[in-house]
């Protein structure tokens, strides 16, 4: 009786449309260029990245209004994260929209292999853009539904004042240094959705550099942190997928150029080792983990979340499923060993983690064999403008090392060795005075110590210490004592 003059076809006329997810558009209607040395063009299916099915959805959600990406660099992030929500909202939801990146070239770069090609090649999308090929100018695109402004940090579309209800941010970390003229880019890209209130959206993407970096910042200012947690198919236990669970058999004794020329030629296997049941799991296995998969949000049992307009996800390099293997991680790893602006590359690009906060992990245990034989101090260098130690917590012992460092990343290493309890390590670290070079009775002191601790649980000596980020561990390879590396003994990753 409820529709007594209209057919159940006519009331479906009459009805408001059924908004779809993004992610239900992207596999509906998103054409992947095969332009641009895709790996795999054609239709998107969300299926291939399942971890970006629910960020995707989170860029649509009407609740939400501050969406941070912090990620490694081949997971598929800018699609799932900037292009595909575009293409929803021109045809979906549309509103004025601003996308926002490092530099001129890299915007137009955008635009050239990335935004047009996928304007042409997804025809749900080329419909909106009414006769006009040739509107498709540099820096701005102008749909039937709603105008895009294609701008870099400082440029008039992104200093203009017009409101826009959109606004994408990405490869913030590369973003020029802010130079205090025009104030600071991303703050006056957010100023521009202020009209929109409720409705507005801001999407903040990014690689990471350092801790001090715009996204790491915008990460931990997140009330809502999410990681992709992953069952281990032996036990069950979710858990985020971190490096220093990643192991490889290792010979005893053997030298380094060995382990990495076997796991070349996939001699040695490398496995993930459950953090809670110690189960191995084969490579073989990680794309069926990955589609398993579920984002937790830091300190909250899965499937709980704290409730916020803000929300924040990291996507590791160890869930890409298209393009990457964990044996190259591990090989490329084990060759960058000694070189510091390679093992950032690493731990930004690799594993969408910032820098400065890991380092003295990822050294630590290249360093443990050096540790154990002592050695001789060094002196601080003239350029040092800090010294700082970090701690990696054994179960009976510390690691520790003090390393000097200088701008732009600079940085040697002074000292290292282990403590044997709390009060040695006090005594060793901030009770430690250091030669400046050249001016021998000049000495300093370490400013800061690092400790990577436990969850929540009390830090002492025979605790549990937790990494964020450790150098994978070799295990031997069967039979004798397996290698536990720094790996702690934790479920799921919460934040510290
Ligand atoms: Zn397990």
């Amino acid at each position: 009786v409820k529709h007594a003059f209209l057919t159940s076809v006519e009331f479906g006329m009459w009805a408001p449309p059924q908004r779809m997810t993004i992610s239900s558009w992207a596999d509906a209607y998103r054409i992947i260029s095969a332009r641009k040395g895709n790996p795999e063009p054609g239709q998107w299916r969300t299926s291939r990245t399942p971890y970006l099915r629910e960020i995707m959805d989170a860029i649509g959600d009407p609740d939400l209004e501050e969406i941070v990406v912090m990620k490694a660099a081949q997971v598929g992030g800018s699609e799932g994260c900037a292009r595909n929500p575009l293409a929803y909202w021109v045809d979906q939801d549309p509103g004025p929209t601003l996308f926002v990146y490092p530099t001129q070239a890299a915007a137009e770069e955008q635009i050239v292999d990335r935004i047009r090609p996928m304007i042409l090649d997804t025809p749900k999308l080329a419909a909106h853009l009414p006769g006009a090929r040739a509107d498709m100018t540099a820096h701005a695109l102008d749909f039937d539904t709603m105008a895009v402004w294609i701008g870099w940090a400082g440029s008039p579309q992104a200093l203009a004042s017009r409101p826009c209800r959109y606004v994408v941010l990405d490869e913030v970390d590369k973003f020029p240094p802010f130079s205090g003229r025009e104030g600071e880019p991303i703050a006056l890209a957010k100023a521009r959705t202020r009209t929109f209130g409720h409705r507005k959206k801001i999407v903040i993407i990014s690689t990471p550099t350092t801790g001090m970096g715009a996204i790491a910042k915008a990460f931990e200012a997140c009330p809502d942190k999410r990681r992709y947690h992953v069952p281990c198919p032996s036990c069950g236990a979710l858990q985020a997928l971190v490096w220093s669970q990643m192991k490889w058999s290792s010979v005893k004794d053997e030298p380094l150029e060995m382990t990495i020329a076997r796991l070349e030629a996939e001699e040695a296997a490398i496995f993930y080792e459950c953090a809670d049941c110690h189960a191995q799991i084969p490579e073989s296995e990680r794309d069926l983990l990955v589609e398993q998969g579920i984002w937790v949000s830091d300190g909250y049992p899965a499937g709980e979340h704290p409730k916020s307009r803000f929300r924040a996800y990291h996507i590791t390099g160890l869930v890409a499923t298209i393009g990457t293997r964990w044996r190259d991680f591990a090989v490329k790893f084990l060759k960058i060993q000694k070189d510091i602006a390679k093992l950032m590359e690493f731990v930004n690009q690799d594993l969408g983690e910032p820098f400065l906060d890991q380092i003295g992990r990822v050294e630590t245990s290249a360093l443990r064999a050096k540790a154990q034989r002592g050695h001789a101090r060094g002196k601080v260098p003239r350029w040092a403008g800090i010294l700082l130690v970090t701690v990696d917590t054994q179960k009976d012992h510390f690691y520790w090392l003090v390393r000097a460092w200088g701008r732009g990343e600079r940085s040697r290493l002074i000292d290292l060795g282990i403590a044997r309890s709390w009060e040695e390590l006090e005594r060793v670290t901030f009770g430690a005075r250091y030669a400046l070079e050249g001016c021998e009775n000049e000495l300093v002191g370490p400013a800061a110590v690092f400790i990577d601790l436990g969850g929540g649980t009390r830090p002492t000596p025979t605790g549990t210490g937790r990494t964020r980020c450790t150098a994978g561990a070799p295990a031997t390879r069967r039979g004798g004592s397996r290698s536990r590396g720094t790996a702690p003994r934790t479920g799921a990753r919460r934040s510290s």
